[in-house]
């Protein structure tokens, strides 16, 4: 008898996995229907030999001393600051938007405080901040949204940036300084040995069975367990009752070049050329040397894995019913990305799956009849 089936063995599921059985001594089954483990920030060695992102580019960023803290203790960090160029007009500029991409695109010497004149005088004011529009207009005005966010917002989620939460397109800010940084997050770094491998880490107790390949709807009925805990699209768990939510997907296009370098900047995102948005070279990323050099292509789609919820007024609303269902199933816990519908990052998941860990050791402390009476 297992005390946990966990379902997904990513960021969420591995946590809870290496919490319930180290620290509380819990038997754990973790089951993904993937062939591997880590799930989106899964990583492998290609064939040439080069560490490569299998679902595209993954950077690690935080500002919570705990979340770092905790996965330190499964890898050691390799220091990295990530970097972005957009081709726009012709050139490659820095994005987030700063002193240099406005110095360079328009042919200017403005400094600091010039660039913030510049800025209040092609905003335009919005008197309340609902789109993922009105917060770059807002910012920047109507040409520069223009040229980086309108046609890169629109391929990436196939809908306009009026019609999509302002939290999205606001996770990139806009500069005044030269700061070419794309996060400023007080820890930033990269698993040493990848992300496999910190997840190897994870899972490496002898209190946790790791099942690949395997739907848990496969084993349901045939491996006991007390509890659940559930990572996968919380839509697909309540079989679409209320209709499916709406995930955006991905088609990963990877290629090895024989070329040791290939493109100037880690990442250089393409908003108003060719289908894809960007292109990312993973040797910037992961430090390696080779004399060959990898990069991925992300073509974006409505239909396939799911990879981003899509953060909008209707699809909130339709999570909310599902979000009901999910608190009043006894015994399932639903946590990460897909199974809360939320845009977050690798640390917000990381963060989560531990207050869910709190809540479930705090739970059972409090309450060891009920506990013992499964
Ligand atoms: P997942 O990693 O999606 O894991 C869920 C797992 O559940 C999957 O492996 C799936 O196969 C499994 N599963 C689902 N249903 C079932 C079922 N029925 N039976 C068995 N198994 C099932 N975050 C960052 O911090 N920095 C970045 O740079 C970054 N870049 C990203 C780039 C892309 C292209 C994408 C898509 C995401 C990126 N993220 C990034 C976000 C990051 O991937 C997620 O925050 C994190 O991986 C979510 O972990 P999770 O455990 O919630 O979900
Ligand atoms: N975005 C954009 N142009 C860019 C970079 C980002 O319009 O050059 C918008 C786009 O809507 C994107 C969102 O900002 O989906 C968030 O960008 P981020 O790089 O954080 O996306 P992720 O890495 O999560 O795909």
């Amino acid at each position: 008898m297992f005390d946990y089936l966990i379902v997904g063995a990513g960021f969420a599921g591995s946590i809870l996995a290496e919490r319930l059985a180290n620290q509380s001594g819990k038997k754990v089954l973790i089951v993904d229907r993937r062939n591997h483990i880590g799930g989106n920030a899964y990583d492998h060695y290609n064939e040439a030999g080069i560490l490569v992102h299998k679902y595209g580019p993954h950077i690690f960023h935080t500002n919570s001393r705990d979340v770092f803290e905790y996965l330190s203790h499964f890898t050691e960090w390799r220091r990295y600051e990530h970097r972005v160029l957009a081709s726009v007009d012709g050139q490659l500029v820095p994005i987030p938007i700063n002193l240099n991409t406005i110095n360079k695109l328009y042919g200017l010497k403005l400094n600091s405080f010039e660039l913030e004149k510049f800025f209040e005088s092609v905003a335009e004011p919005k008197d309340s901040i609902r789109t993922s529009e009105d917060v770059v207009v807002n910012k920047v005005g109507r040409e520069l949204y223009e040229k980086f966010f309108r046609n890169y917002t629109r391929k990436q989620w196939g809908i306009d940036p009026s019609e999509l939460d302002k939290s999205v397109t606001a996770r990139v800010p806009t500069r005044t300084n030269r700061d070419d940084r794309y996060f400023t997050d007080t820890y930033q770094a990269m698993p040493l040995y990848g992300f496999t491998r910190m997840f190897e880490n994870l899972l490496n107790h002898p209190n946790i069975k790791v099942m690949l390949n395997t739907d848990y709807r496969e084993i349901r009925g045939m491996i006991p367990y007390k509890e659940m805990i559930y990572t996968g699209p919380v839509d697909e768990f309540f079989d679409c009752r209320f209709g499916k939510l709406p995930y955006r997907s991905l088609d990963f296009k990877h290629e090895t070049l024989n070329e040791s370098v290939h493109q100037t900047a880690p990442v250089v995102n393409y908003p108003n050329e060719h289908l894809y948005t960007r292109i990312t070279e993973f040797k910037y990323l992961t430090g390696q040397e080779h004399s060959k050099t990898s990069i991925v292509y992300e073509f974006p789609k409505a239909e396939g894995d799911p990879y981003y919820p899509v953060p909008r007024p209707e699809n909130a609303e339709l999570y909310k019913k599902y979000k009901a269902l999910a608190d009043a199933t006894p015994n399932v816990e639903f946590v990460g990305r897909l199974a809360t519908y939320k845009y977050y990052n690798m640390d917000q998941v990381v963060a989560q799956a531990l207050a869910v860990y709190a809540k479930l050791s705090d739970r059972s402390r409090w309450q060891p009849e009920e506990k013992n009476g499964h």
